[in-house]
């Protein structure tokens, strides 16, 4: 059995698999502007998966709309990739989510989500693809 990886380790492999878009929010950490991705609005049902490296991310369940023209969820789906950490480059003190699989930046979480969890995590359009169910 050969083990292969379709997970590029360089950045400029990452620049040829992704484009400009998404290489430069996934791996740039920019952010798309509101109300022009291509999920905040979406409502059907599937699964979000890294638009990077394909891992799971996020059920349609947990997504609802903030408003802000971000696709937002209230939780990542059990066992997923989605991890967070400190985030203060932009001089304010934040919390990026993350894909650990691949390491690619998906966007931030607030802590103004509906309940339960009372999380909003506000995620790319660009880092996202929708595996429809
Ligand atoms: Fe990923």
């Amino acid at each position: 059995m050969t083990m292969t990886s379709k997970i590029p380790k360089t950045e400029a492999e990452w620049k040829k698999k992704l484009t400009l878009e998404q290489y430069r929010v996934l791996r740039e950490k920019d952010t798309e502007k509101p109300f022009t991705g291509k999920y905040y609005k979406t409502s059907e049902p599937g699964v979000y998966k890294c638009a990077a490296c394909g891992t799971k991310l996020f059920s349609s369940k947990s997504k609802f709309d903030s408003g802000t023209g971000w696709p937002s969820f209230s939780s990542p789906m059990p066992g997923s990739s989605v991890k967070t950490r400190p985030d203060d480059s932009s001089g304010v003190e934040k919390t990026e989510a993350v894909c650990a699989k691949c390491g690619s930046h998906l966007g931030h979480v607030f802590d103004d989500g509906p309940e339960p969890t009372g999380k909003r995590y506000c995620i790319n359009s660009v880092a996202l693809k929708l595996e429809k169910n």
